[in-house]
Parts: C-alpha cells; structure tokens; sequence
C-alpha cells in the first residue's frame, strides 16, 4: 500500500519548504507510479542498477519525475549513475569526486550533488568522517566544472534515541551552515528517514527521504 499523501501532509505541517523525497529502493515501478499521482515528483534509490532498470532514462518519464541517488556509488558505476540519476546525493570520497567530474565532462553533463557526511562516527556509515574532512571535498569541487554542490545529506544514528539523533543533525546543521558560506551554490541540508523526520526537521532539515512511511516495509 502506498500512502504518499498523508506522510505529504505530515511532513508538510512540520515545515511548509521540506521537500519530500520518496526512497523507493525495493520497490516496484508500479508503487513509483502509485506515489507518483499522489503528487511525489522526487524518487531516491540506493543503487544503480536497480534505478536504471526501475526508471526509464532521464527524458522519458512522466512529467516532473526526478531521481536521486542516495546509496553509496562504487566508481566503477559512476558512469551509468551520472547518466540517470538527476542528482547524487551520496558523494562521499574524493576519489568518487575526481571521477564524477571526469565522467561528467566526457558526456558533456553537469552533475548535482550532495556530500554525505557520517555524522554519527558509526564505523559501518559512509560519508565523510570529519568535518575537515568534508570541508576539503567541498573546496576540491571549486575545480571541478562538471560538478555542482548544493549540500550535505546525513545518515542519523542507527536506533532510535532521540538525543542521539538529536546530536548529529545539531553537528551536521552546524557544518552545513559553515559550507554554506563559503559556497554560494548551496542550499540543501538533506536529514531525516521514516523514523527520525521530525527531529531532522527540528534540527534545519530542507530535505527529509522517507521510504518505509510511504510504501511500507521491504523485503
Ligand atoms: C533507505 C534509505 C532511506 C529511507 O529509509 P526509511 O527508513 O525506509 O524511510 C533514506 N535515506 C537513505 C540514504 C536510505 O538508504
């Protein structure tokens, strides 16, 4: 059962400007099309293939609909997710970043992404594991083209301790606010699945993906 309206209404009451991302992964494209006419536009999946074969090609799909990767990228697929994806929000090494943009050249693309940013030192989290870490990233992406930044995405702490949660959005806010000074092209703090949303968007979320509230659980 999809219910994109109500979790739409939910997360819609707690901030009018959040966007909703739908985390499709696992889920068929007839589920996509369900949220679809319930008003999603944005879609995110965790990995490349499954994208490409669930997702017709970017210029061929309904009206509005976007998707955006949210899974960890190996290099070797940049090239296939940079040809369908219509933002990378999972971009977490500089080495993937070097790639992207050289990709990204050869298809004459340009390529929007998010930096992740591990912001509970959870040894099995990607994304970059200090703040200094991600602050390099975003400096080596000023020579890179081919590759837009608008923001972080955060993983929350596995569990559901509030003041856990609570803790690494606060940290992840605090680096998104000193990014976006330096970068003009920022604007998405992206924070919040299924059971965090509403402490991600206390904290200055814009940008919360939830999968499980909308098509239920996968299997
Ligand atoms: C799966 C996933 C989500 C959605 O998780 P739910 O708990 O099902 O809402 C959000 N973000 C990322 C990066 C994911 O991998």
């Amino acid at each position: 059962m999809t219910d994109y309206k109500s979790v739409y209404d939910a997360v819609h009451a707690a901030s009018e400007e959040a966007v909703l991302v739908a985390v499709s992964k696992f889920h068929p494209y007839e589920a996509v099309l369900e949220a679809y006419f319930q008003g999603a536009r944005v879609f995110g999946e965790n990995r490349v293939q499954e994208m490409r074969e669930k997702f017709p090609p970017k210029g061929e799909r309904p009206e509005g609909m976007k998707v955006y990767l949210i899974g960890q990228l190996q290099r070797n697929k940049v090239r296939k997710a940079v040809e369908w994806a219509d933002r990378i929000e999972s971009v977490d090494s500089l080495p993937l970043i070097s790639k992207i943009e050289a990709e990204c050249s050869s298809l004459g693309v340009q390529m929007d992404i998010l930096l992740e940013f591990n912001s509970s030192g959870e040894e099995q989290k990607s994304g970059f594991r200090s703040e200094e870490e991600l602050l390099a990233a975003a400096a080596a992406i000023k020579d890179c083209p081919h590759i837009r930044l608008l923001g972080i995405m955060t993983i929350g702490p596995l569990g559901s301790d509030d003041e856990r949660n609570r803790k690494a959005f606060s940290r992840t806010r605090k680096l998104y606010d000193e990014v976006r000074k330096q970068f003009p092209s920022v604007s998405v703090l992206s924070m919040g699945m299924s059971s965090d949303w509403r402490t991600a968007l206390e904290c200055g979320s814009d940008e919360v993906r939830i999968g499980t509230a909308i098509f239920g659980e996968r299997k």
